[in-house]
């Protein structure tokens, strides 16, 4: 069997490659990537690995042992306290592929089919249609066996596939989500047209709406004597989903899953939004892709449905999955039918894993067995690191502070909203939507009755959101739930308390526009070398005036040789809070020492703009 070309390599950008961790101090700043133990943050920062225990233990109530593993907020506290600043950077490699993006050549990408997730109320007739396009015998070349159900199945129509998932609901297609896998390129939105839009309907469309995947509704149940199909297209009009007819973007077909009505155009319809969303992958390489489904099969181990989303995944390719390893033994689709090779948008069930992954969990091949065992070694390694110090996903206090550190742009707050009535629903919505301004904009993505659900956790968790309750309370195990997703709750009776507490999150925290002031002046006119304190700069302030703490920039002959931050400030032996104009001072900058007569030193703060 002929084995790879050489450009079939797991191909990971190089630009950001960084094969080992790497952690270093620059400039004052603390830079790491991931989580370490006291012992060897004391050793990075090298300071005595005593004076943090007795910090954290002191100052903090934590009791550490040197081995302890720290988690981000604590490193932050440490490094703060021995005048540090500290940045936590992302490594990009083989190891954490689900968050790495492929980049191909335009040339190396091909046309796939699109992948396609069936939703609707209950009742309204997924199962049927799922089974009626399953069943459909729109070409004759489909080759036999029995079709097994694995969670997903192609279906050819004008020499054209379809991928479709075949778990119906939203509850697989957000599961999936929340654990970070948007597969599905076109949601199929089934209303039956002798009910109406009713809450699931709703939930489905804002669950697609939040993963910005296209709608294609089906009205099902046309050959009902009480079908309204206009009444549903005008339901639908307020929740944004406005048809084609009615000059909206989304295509409303009529159907009857069960007798068989308007499924060729409903499959037409969806390779029409397909060519224009152009999906396209890289078959020319190793394969990267999701989990359908799995389960331990009592004869032949871990079997699992993998979706390729890139790439192509071959017969004893080595693949890598959660924190698991193994050779692809066997390869079938939905009939049984043994597969060589599975190119994008192609669902396989595969078997040689060593174990049973997570549906929703990501895979990728590589070339050789030991890279791969490598891989899911470090994988397992870092998974339990991560759960050592987890950390919730989305708080307020989080969000808010993602505003303040964004530059200018428009910052987005996910909101799951739950309440008593739909009418207190929209009131508190209706307020929430008021708040958003020129730099937040405050997004409710799903508002309705009820109690907080597990549904509603996942959409919160897919999509870094808050859930705002009014009026409701969860249930322990919710509570629960949501703590074991890190999504965090706010639960309230007054209105005006839930508006107030979001008002304020944005009023303390986002970032208002800073200007600089300067504060003043002042000429270097001796220097004295200080060993373990530095340069001490011997000045007369010449303008303005001079604040302990203060911002300050290094001025020679008119240029800007350093920028930082005063360390101290000293008139004689005493520390002093300002030096106004006119008067003399002793002065050092924080990280630098290279100061010379006759610099200048200007001293200056940020203020928000008025
Ligand atoms: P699901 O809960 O959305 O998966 O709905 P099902 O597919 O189980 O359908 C619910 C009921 O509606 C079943 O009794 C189906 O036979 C019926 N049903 C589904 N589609 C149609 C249709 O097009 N016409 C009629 N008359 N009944 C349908």
């Amino acid at each position: 069997m002929g084995k790879y070309n050489d450009n079939r390599r797991a191909n990971i950008p190089s630009k950001n490659t960084k094969k080992d961790s790497f952690n270093k101090v620059n400039n004052g700043v603390f830079v790491y990537t991931q989580t370490m133990s006291v012992g060897e943050l004391a050793k990075e920062l090298d300071i005595n690995v005593n004076e943090i225990i007795k910090f954290l233990f002191l100052e903090k109530k934590m009791m550490v042992t040197i081995n302890q593993t720290l988690d981000d907020e604590t490193i932050g506290l440490i490094c703060l306290q021995f005048g540090f600043d500290f940045k936590k950077e992302k490594i990009v490699s083989e190891e954490n592929f689900e968050e790495v993006e492929i980049i191909d050549k335009p040339e190396d990408l091909l046309p796939r089919a699109p992948v396609v997730t069936i939703m609707g109320h209950v009742d309204h007739g997924k199962t049927t249609l799922i089974d009626a396009i399953r069943n459909s015998h729109l070409v004759d070349t489909e080759v036999g066996g029995i079709s097994q159900a694995i969670g997903a199945y192609q279906k050819e129509i004008n020499g054209q596939k379809i991928t479709f998932l075949d778990t119906p609901g939203h509850e697989a297609f957000t599961a999936m989500r929340s654990r970070g896998a948007s597969v599905t390129d076109i949601v199929v939105l089934v209303v039956a047209a002798d009910d109406g839009v009713m809450p699931q309907t709703i939930e489905a469309i804002n669950h697609a709406k939040a993963a910005k995947v296209p709608i294609i509704v089906a009205i099902n149940k046309i050959d009902k004597p009480g079908a309204d199909p206009e009444r549903i297209k005008s339901e639908l009009m307020n929740y944004d989903i406005i048809a084609e007819e009615y000059g909206g973007s989304n295509i409303c077909l009529e159907i009857s899953a069960k007798k068989n009505i308007g499924i060729k155009e409903l499959l037409e319809s969806i390779l029409l939004v397909a060519e224009m969303q152009e999906l396209k992958a890289n078959p020319n390489r190793y394969a990267i892709g999701t989990v359908i489904e799995a389960n331990l099969d009592k004869g032949e181990g871990p079997k699992a449905t993998l979706l390729v989303e890139n790439g192509t995944l071959n017969f004893q390719d080595y693949v890598v999955v959660g924190t698991a390893y193994g050779k692809i033994r066997r390869m079938t689709n939905e009939h049984k039918k043994i597969l060589k090779e599975a190119k994008p948008s192609t669902p396989c069930v595969v078997i040689g894993l060593s174990e049973v992954p997570n549906a929703g969990d990501k895979f990728m091949a590589f070339p050789t067995e030991k890279q791969a065992k490598d891989i899911a070694l470090k994988r397992a390694l870092a998974k339990k690191q991560n759960e050592q110090s987890s950390q919730a996903q989305a708080s307020l206090e989080k969000i808010f502070s993602k505003i303040h550190d964004s530059n200018g742009e428009v910052q987005e707050v996910n909101i799951v909203l739950k309440a008593d009535t739909t009418g207190s629903a929209e009131a508190v919505k209706a307020s929430l939507d008021k708040l958003s301004n020129d730099q937040v904009k405050i997004n409710v993505i799903h508002s309705s009755a009820g109690a907080i659900t597990e549904s509603d956790i996942m959409l919160a968790q897919a999509s870094g959101a808050i859930i705002y309750g009014f009026n409701v309370r969860p249930t322990s195990n919710i509570t629960q739930k949501a703590d074991q997703a890190g999504v965090e709750i706010h639960l309230h009776r007054i209105i005006y308390d839930l508006i107030n507490e979001m008002e304020d999150a944005i009023k303390g925290m986002y970032k208002k526009e800073k200007v600089e002031q300067v504060l003043g002046q002042a000429e270097v006119r001796s220097l004295i070398k200080i060993s373990k304190i530095g340069t001490v700069a011997g000045s007369y302030v010449t303008s303005g005036l001079i604040k302990a703490g203060s911002l300050v920039r290094v001025l020679r002959n008119g240029v800007i040789v350093y920028e930082g931050k005063l360390n101290s400030l000293k008139r004689f032996k005493d520390d002093v809070k300002e030096v106004k104009e006119g008067f003399e001072c002793g002065m050092t900058i924080e990280n630098f020492n290279d100061i010379k007569e006759l610099d200048i030193i200007e001293a200056y703060e940020m203020v928000e703009a008025e």
